[in-house]
């Protein structure tokens, strides 16, 4: 994502989200609805929605988008483009992640605002302005635009699948480790950083780890905390322009294994559950560069080779087939380096190994980490997921290829700790 939008101008959690969104649309002028919602969402908030707009005088259409898995593809945007009216209106996305981002890049294409009606505290992207979407079969992040409003209604998101809720949890947890990576990348990549968007994202997470319980139990204090947080994780991306803050290395893997999901025609995993798992693994990592001492540090960098070009073209191909081309030419700034920059970043990393280990001290121990997510009902290892012993180490090894980004994963190879 490169550039900031309008940031959302009104969040409502509570019982009775129904009147209040109908109010604000009356007090918007609106006239003309469209509700975007999938068969389950639909079921548990969009046919409610529809039959209570339609007695409040507003002309609603309902989209309900067909199948067992909504993919934000070519297929579904048309379905949804060709099902609006050519009429001023207002969309509504009744639904979590993938509802919300088809919405989200339709109607900005269309140039009306949308307003997000989450029917699961599920993932982070409510409020940001990016809209993932697979074209080609490939993941890429589309510029779009926020809601203008956010309606959410606790008894909806308590009937939710408690396996949502749980994702929605493992997707802050991730923010530990992305904070950490940014910081990383601040140092050692002299990428831009905003501590005070750093700080506001961690004090999201904290409201989830310290209502853990609240939310295992799916209380409306714990689910009422994980949607603020979740809203606020996705506000932090928007104010800062990408989705620096809330995607580090952990979301590269789980970035990773859905595309091979995708091309391997296997059905998907939530986002948050796969990012649950993975920030568990980079958990771990953190664990061993906290355990490295300075002159291993030292002898570690002075036996680091750059990584030849045409290898790490080879593994890129190897590893993402037919996507590969357009994840070398993001990876561009990295395979290009020279000698000379390469031992620029190795002195940095020597330079700022106190600012490192302060960074990776406060990272919690994945064992705390793995006790949270299970206690949150999320899964903490790759076979719960479905995923293979080979898999898991994969994202490890080639999720990193994604993001024109320095994470804990590429400091870990520059160690030569990352098959270890
Ligand atoms: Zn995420």
């Amino acid at each position: 994502m490169q550039s900031a939008g309008k940031a959302t101008q009104w969040t409502y959690i509570g019982t009775g989200a129904v009147e209040e969104l109908v109010q604000f649309l009356k007090e918007q002028g609106v006239s003309t609805v469209v509700l975007v919602s999938d068969k389950n969402t639909d079921g548990a908030a969009g046919a409610e929605l529809h039959r209570r707009l339609s007695d409040g005088g507003f002309r609603s259409e309902r989209v309900v988008l067909a199948g067992d898995e909504v993919i934000a593809d070519e297929w579904y945007l048309a379905k949804v483009l060709v099902s609006a009216p050519a009429e001023n209106c207002v969309f509504v996305a009744v639904g979590a992640g993938t509802v919300t981002d088809i919405t989200r890049l339709v109607s900005h294409r269309m140039k009306v605002p949308f307003v997000s009606y989450p029917t699961a505290a599920s993932v982070d992207g409510f409020a940001s302005i990016g809209a993932p979407v697979v074209l080609d079969g490939v993941k890429i992040t589309l510029i779009a635009q926020a809601p203008i409003a956010i309606f959410a209604d606790l008894n909806v998101l308590k009937s939710a699948p408690a396996e949502l809720t749980a994702a929605g949890f493992g997707d802050m947890l991730g923010k530990l480790t992305s904070i950490a990576d940014w910081r990383l990348g601040n140092l050692v990549w002299e990428e831009p950083y905003e501590a005070s968007i750093a700080e506001r994202t961690l004090t999201a997470v904290k409201l989830c780890t310290e209502n853990v319980g609240e939310i295992a139990r799916r209380t409306s204090l714990g689910l009422e905390g994980l949607l603020e947080a979740l809203i606020e994780s996705g506000t932090c991306m928007l104010d800062f322009g990408t989705s620096r803050p809330a995607s580090g290395s952990e979301h590269h893997i789980s970035h990773y294994w859905e595309m091979r999901l995708l091309q391997e025609q296997r059905p998907a995993i939530l986002h948050g559950a796969k990012v649950a798992v993975a920030t568990a693994m980079i958990a771990d990592l953190y664990d061993r560069i906290r355990g490295l001492s300075r002159a291993e540090v030292k002898e570690r960098l002075e036996r680091s080779p750059l990584p030849g070009r045409e290898s790490e073209v080879q593994a890129i191909r190897a590893a993402y087939g037919p996507t590969a081309e357009s994840v070398i030419a993001e990876h561009e700034p990295f395979l290009g380096m020279t000698e000379a920059q390469y031992d620029r970043i190795k002195q940095r990393i020597a330079d700022h190994w106190n600012d490192i280990l302060a960074v990776s001290a406060e990272v919690p121990q994945a064992e705390f980490i793995r006790t949270q997510l299970h206690r949150a009902g999320a899964p903490t290892t790759p076979a719960e997921l479905g995923l293979g012993e080979e898999e898991a180490q994969a994202g490890f090894l080639y999720g990193h290829y994604l993001r024109n980004r320095f994470t804990v994963v590429k400091l870990a190879r520059m160690l030569d700790m990352h098959r270890e």
